[in-house]
């Protein structure tokens, strides 16, 4: 039944493979499809296509997209729960959820991602560090298992399964629908307090006192900042706003949200224009132009939580060569590795546009999930930079010794020993899919890469 052979990428443009494309409308179709005898070359689901590499791609085989699993089957309004096709997206969650005041209970820093590629990479928000990641939402969810038998899995009928498909990019069946617990707003606005750091230190202090204060918190911070100026930041934090926050006109529609029409990157956008040059000079704009502190500013849900969404093919801007993002998580005691990590990218010159500096509270118990607590940076810079290579090595061994791990969702170049010695549960991960998928049916460029 698989239809065209298409060439895949994720959302960093590298690494791109062909396979076929099979597009199931129903549960019983996707079946089929992973019963074996399907493809050789081995078969993987896939959701938006928001993992930044190529988690989501299989060569030679069948990737199983979820494009037509896009129904959204019972929304309570009384007790928030919502039962989907694993395809919904995060924002058909949010278009249904919050007339009746009910938001996604974790979102990244996109609405575009599937609920099923949210579960199979365990992701993580601003409110980590209150909210854990998405699975700890998650009631139940229905997946197919390699070999096409549908199994029904709640955290307590078989946690076993449970927390191997939270994190476990797609690699223990493909999950067809789930039900998730959504989160009571009183708005559809963030109350939002700015604060702009001088240096690392002033930005890690910061972000501890906000976990306290704030639901949401994050730092945006300036990657080629050296000297005095290192790891300087600007910090929003804030909460759901309440009616009376709102400006009399807005009270009567107090749950608006219009995700709406978005910029496209202009066709013939130079590429080559994120290099270390025009990074420094946006970098220093962004951080001169934010307010030293800033308290009870109203944003919109677009503008807090995904303002990358605003620009359609954002990830164009890059040119023709993509680019490569890098996540690490240190645990908290680590923060001379935290500064030795800014260090390392400022003395590189390496241009990371966006980099973004946050504390996640405590793990949950996915085995490959990537949240534990601790420091997490993310950064993303032209696959072309020059040593990137050497920057990223220095930094995985940095993070492995320190007892952090980076995140496969945006992994497209660690060695697997560095691998096993972040994720400490690989060995019950890999037991657990010899018995789950004996023939080897689920693979992706990712997994055999790093032979999960
Ligand atoms: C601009 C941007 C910002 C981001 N910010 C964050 C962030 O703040 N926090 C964060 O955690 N992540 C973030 N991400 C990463 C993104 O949230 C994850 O990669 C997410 O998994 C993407 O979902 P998707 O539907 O696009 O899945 P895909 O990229 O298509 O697939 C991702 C993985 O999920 C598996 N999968 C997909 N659907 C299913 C299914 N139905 N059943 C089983 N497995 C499935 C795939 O096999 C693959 O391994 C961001 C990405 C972008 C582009």
């Amino acid at each position: 039944m698989p239809g065209r052979t298409v060439t895949l990428t994720g959302w960093g443009r590298i690494s791109p493979s062909a396979a076929e494309l099979a597009e199931p409308a129903s549960a019983a179709s996707a079946a089929e499809l992973l019963s074996g005898g399907t493809a050789a070359r081995g078969v993987i689901p896939r959701g938006l296509g928001r993992s930044y590499n190529n988690a989501a791609q299989c060569a030679g085989g069948v990737v199983i997209s979820t494009a037509r699993l896009n129904r959204i089957l019972s929304l309570d309004a009384s007790t928030g729960l919502a039962t989907c096709e694993a395809g919904v997206s995060l924002e058909q969650l949010m278009v249904a959820g919050l007339p009746a005041g009910w938001f996604v209970p974790v979102s990244p820093g996109t609405r575009q991602v599937s609920v099923g590629g949210a579960i199979a990479a365990d992701v993580h928000g601003k409110n980590h560090h209150v909210a854990g990641s998405f699975a700890r939402h998650v009631r139940s969810f229905e997946i197919v298992l390699p070999g096409g038998e549908p199994r029904t899995v709640t955290p307590q009928s078989d946690p076993a399964l449970f927390w191997a498909t939270a994190g476990g990019m797609g690699l223990t069946g493909l999950i067809v629908r789930a039900t998730v617990q959504l989160k009571r707003v009183a708005t559809s606005r963030v109350r939002v307090d700015t604060v702009r750091t001088a240096d690392i230190d002033e930005t890690m202090a910061t972000l501890a006192e906000h976990d306290r204060g704030y639901g949401y918190t994050v730092a945006w911070s300036d990657s080629l900042a050296r000297g005095v100026g290192l790891g300087r930041s600007v910090i929003t934090s804030g909460d759901f706003a309440e009616p009376a926050d709102l400006p009399p006109d807005d009270r009567e529609d107090p749950f608006a949200f219009r995700p709406g029409a978005r910029l496209g990157v202009p066709p013939g956008f130079p590429p080559g224009l994120v290099n270390r040059y025009t990074v420094a000079v946006a970098n220093e704009a962004w951080y001169r132009k934010a307010p030293r502190s800033r308290r009870g500013e109203l944003q919109a849900i677009g503008t807090f939580f995904h303002p990358l969404d605003g620009i359609r093919n954002w990830n164009r801007v890059y040119g023709p060569g993509g680019f490569r993002q890098y996540q690490y998580v240190l645990p908290f005691g680590q923060d001379a590795a935290v500064l030795r990590s800014f260090e390392l990218v400022s003395g590189a010159r390496a241009p990371s546009f966006v980099t973004v500096l946050k504390r996640f509270g405590p793990g949950d118990d996915g085995l490959l999930s990537f949240p534990m607590a601790g420091w997490t940076l993310a950064l993303d810079f032209p696959a072309r930079t020059p040593g990137l290579a050497g920057l990223l090595g220095r930094l995985d061994r940095l993070v492995a010794d320190a007892g952090g791990r980076v995140y496969l969702a945006k992994d497209s170049r660690v060695p697997p020993g560095v691998l096993a010695e972040m994720y400490p549960r690989l060995a019950e991960f890999a037991k657990l899919r010899a018995e789950l998928d004996p023939a080897g049916i689920l693979a992706s460029d990712l997994s055999r890469r790093l032979g999960l």
